[in-house]
């Protein structure tokens, strides 16, 4: 009996099926194909094939379930989990990355394995914005999980924008899901993550809005961190849609305009990005920079494409991140963050806090897989460091941390930003839709061959 994933690959056989290049250790590409976001993923997966069509993901999907093999979906690869890779077959989207504008519909049909940024590319030469970020995250991933993007407060997150998708099946078979067929994987590819099979297409709603976003960048000494987020509680309620603000605590970086002083010390970031005329939204984003005494005030219209910058990572850093949704922002929580965050573990760890609610809130939470409707806002801890002797000690700084500012959350947490999945926090991440997409799962996926992924067990 074969013993390893390795063993059980019959490779003349998939390279016999298969247009696209199967990649297998010691060849060119396989390590870069092997390589995720986060530097603590290090799996040698028996092959990775390159899929070219939705015909290469069938048929993949066939062979490792005549082999039984374990596989998994690379898109982006941005998902600090590293689901996209096991050691056995992983499929590589990223050459499935066309993007078609219709310009009459509004819409954009996007192959699987396309990042936001290639979307970004061919949507703005219609003067369009898409449902995602400006960055090369993976539609796949950020899709499935619900989609926080630019876009989320004014028009809703990626998984209202999603018309129809084009999905391979556990079983091989190539099916549509949309609002009129197979209405009820629709609804959990919609949040459910990557548990109900491969999405070789997605349709999205487009966003008729101009490329030029105003912003706000504000940096306040950590001295006022209690007086800053008592602000930002008072505020974002007030705050029009068409704003996106994120209070952060930091470590400030050196950049020109920052007084020396204040560089290396912690300190509290506003980032405010907002979708709409920059003109007409001037004047609410004056208002909400105008509290106190920042460091740092910098109010500037900035093309789309450019407001992602400030999270630019060099790759190879290692990440563990850890998120917590919340309905309010109370006194004892505040407390904590103005006293007990730091010191931050390494520079560029951050603990931010994002405005929820708009668009995507006004969606009831049983609609679609996504169940974190109601929160106010999301609390995301991204801890980010370079050297793997000091793995164990950030990842446990991380998971200390988290588990203070559950004890304030909704029991909720967002599947796209949290690195253990554990079945508790799993079954957390999904919510009251849990049992409901036990049940898809069930007709969709029985025997749980989509596993490399937040995992929900089918029913019965
Ligand atoms: C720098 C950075 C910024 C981010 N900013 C945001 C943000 O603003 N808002 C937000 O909501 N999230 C954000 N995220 C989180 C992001 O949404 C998740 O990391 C997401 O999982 C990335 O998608 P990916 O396709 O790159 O992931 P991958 O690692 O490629 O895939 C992750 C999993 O998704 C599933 N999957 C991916 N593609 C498919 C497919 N085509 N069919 C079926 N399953 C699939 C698989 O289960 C796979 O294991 C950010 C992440 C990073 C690293």
């Amino acid at each position: 009996m074969p013993d390893t994933p390795s063993d059980q690959l019959n490779l003349p056989t998939l390279r016999q099926k298969i247009s696209g290049r199967i990649l297998t250790a010691g060849e060119d590409d396989y390590d870069r194909a092997r390589t995720v976001w986060n530097g603590t993923i290090d799996r040698h997966p028996a092959a990775i094939v390159r899929c070219q069509q939705t015909e290469d993901v069938r048929k993949a999907v066939k062979v490792a379930r005549e082999h039984d093999l374990p596989l998994s979906v690379k898109c982006g690869g941005h998902m600090t989990t590293g689901h996209a890779i096991c050691d056995g077959l992983v499929l590589d989207l990223s050459l499935m990355n066309d993007v078609q504008i219709d310009e009459n519909t509004r819409t954009a049909r996007v192959q699987g394995g396309a990042t936001w940024d290639q979307v970004d590319r061919e949507a703005l030469k219609f003067d369009l914005l898409p449902p995602g970020i400006p960055h090369p995250v993976g539609v796949g991933g950020f899709t499935l999980g619900g989609g926080m993007g630019v876009v989320g407060r004014k028009h809703g997150l990626a998984v209202d924008a999603l018309r129809e998708a084009e999905v391979v099946t556990a079983n091989g078979h190539i099916v549509t899901a949309s609002e009129e067929e197979n209405s009820d994987l629709f609804w959990a590819l919609r949040g459910g993550g990557g548990n109900f099979g491969i999405v070789t297409s997605f349709t999205f709603d487009l966003f008729d809005e101009p490329r030029a976003c105003l912003t706000g960048n504000l940096l306040y000494s950590f001295d006022d961190a209690a007086d800053v987020f008592e602000y930002f509680r008072s505020t974002v309620p007030e705050t029009p849609d068409a704003l996106y603000p994120i209070a952060s605590i930091i470590t400030v970086p050196e950049i020109p305009g920052i007084p020396e002083k204040h560089v290396g010390k912690p300190a509290v970031n506003f980032y405010v990005m907002s979708v709409g005329d920059p003109e007409k939204l001037r004047e609410p984003m004056e208002e909400f920079c105008s509290f106190g005494e920042p460091f740092l005030r910098l109010i500037d219209a900035v093309d789309y494409t450019d407001l992602f910058v400030p999270f630019e990572v060099p790759k190879g850093e290692r990440h563990h991140w850890a998120s917590v949704y919340l309905n309010d922002l109370p006194d004892n929580l505040i407390d904590l963050l103005a006293t007990k965050s730091t010191p931050l573990p390494t520079p560029t760890t951050g603990i931010s806090v994002y405005a929820c609610g708009g668009a995507m809130g006004r969606v009831s939470s049983d609609a679609t897989a996504f169940a974190h409707r109601e929160a106010s806002y999301l609390a995301h801890i991204t801890t980010q460091w370079s050297s793997p002797a000091e793995d164990d000690a950030h990842q446990e700084w991380t998971r200390r941390l988290h588990q203070k500012i559950a004890k304030f959350g909704t029991g909720g947490e967002y599947i796209n930003n949290q690195t253990d999945d554990d079945a508790e926090r799993v079954r957390a991440a999904f919510g009251d839709n849990y049992d409901r997409l036990s049940q898809v799962k069930a007709t969709w996926d029985p025997d749980n061959f989509f596993r490399m992924n937040q995992n929900i067990s089918p029913a019965g």
